[in-house]
């Protein structure tokens, strides 16, 4: 471990679980030993990366003032900021038996002094199990609820989100509408191009839907070639306007490799009604998108709660 202070430099110092100052004697060692085990102990009660970091925020703020703290783990989205970010920071990179554990930053609108450092590297370390904890579990939510080839949420997730937001929808009375998007004639693109481009094809489709869309919106594989998108907030005509853009904007996609091929998709919007089951919603998703198939694809096509179970 390199044993020097990065303040305002934008430089990580690392730390690890080891004893930052194995110099000190023996008492302060002991003093800091027990903190870092009681800081420890008030940490493992969660496995909930927000709720793990406002705690040791809050714990640190009892020895040291600060205005602010930012933690990013980029590779699980990662990226949080409590409070300000003034011009003086001390920087952390954190390490447990060579696993990178994200970067950790404190700011202040005055210098840290050596004793503050020595103090938040210390309980820095009390902070290392319980975060790695938590990131393995993070980990494991999202490979359980993400599809593997586009990135974006599975069936399985899509099952309870659906659950769940037609369950709030119908009790508060909010609005909430429903996309099924399908690739036309994918079955051509892989059998014209090879399976890897069409893998290709399907990420890049993903991807521009999932970029179309707001925030709060989600989008989830729902089967082979087909997303489907949950609006919740939104009515009917909110959901017809962003099927309409991200029709729009998948057909103005460029090829995915020199090879530019045409990539359409059609889609059958509709928007739960009162009473609704979630299988009347589908019948009528379904209904909408085989009549946008049936008209010549490359469309959106919406259905009236009203339509429900009315075949074309
Ligand atoms: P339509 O316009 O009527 O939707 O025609 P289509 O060819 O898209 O419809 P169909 O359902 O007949 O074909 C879907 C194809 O999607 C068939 C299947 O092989 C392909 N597919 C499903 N999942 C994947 C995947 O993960 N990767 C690739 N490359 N192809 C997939
Ligand atoms: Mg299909
Ligand atoms: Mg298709």
């Amino acid at each position: 471990m390199k044993n020097q202070m990065h303040q305002a430099s934008g430089n990580l110092k690392r730390v690890t679980p080891h004893p930052a100052h194995p110099e000190r004697n023996e008492q302060t060692h002991h003093r800091f030993a027990s903190r870092i085990l009681a800081l420890s102990g008030i940490l493992q009660s969660t496995l909930e990366i927000n709720e793990l970091l406002a705690l040791f925020a809050k714990e640190i703020r009892e020895f040291v003032k600060y205005d602010g703290m930012t933690y990013r783990f980029p590779s699980l989205k990662i990226d949080i900021k409590l409070g300000d970010q003034p011009i003086n920071n001390c920087a952390y990179e954190l390490v447990v038996a060579g696993d990178h554990l994200g970067d950790l930053n404190f700011f202040r609108s005055y210098p840290f002094e050596t004793s503050e450092l020595e103090t938040i590297e210390n309980l820095l370390a009390g902070l290392l199990y319980p975060l790695r904890n938590t990131l393995l579990y993070q980990r494991a939510v999202e490979s359980a609820t993400l599809d593997p080839l586009t990135g974006v949420r599975n069936r399985a997730a899509m099952d309870s989100a659906m659950k769940r937001e037609i369950g709030l929808s119908q009790r508060h009375g909010t609005p909430l509408s429903v996309i099924l998007m399908d690739i036309d004639h994918f079955k051509q693109i892989n059998d014209q191009h090879g399976h890897l481009y069409g893998d290709q094809a399907l990420k890049a489709a993903a991807e521009c839907a999932e970029s179309s869309i707001r925030e709060s919106d989600m989008i989830f594989r729902y089967g082979g070639e087909e997303f489907l998108v949950l609006l919740t907030g939104t009515d009917l005509a909110g959901a017809e306007l962003l099927a309409e853009r991200i029709r729009g904007n998948i057909e103005n996609l460029p090829g995915q490799t020199e090879k530019q091929i045409g990539m359409t998709v059609s889609l059958g919007v509709t928007s739960l009604a009162a009473g609704d089951s979630i299988n009347a919603l589908f019948q009528r998703m379904d209904n909408a998108l085989y009549r946008a198939k049936d008209e010549g694809r490359n469309r959106v096509v919406i259905s009236q709660p009203a339509d429900q179970g009315v075949k074309p």
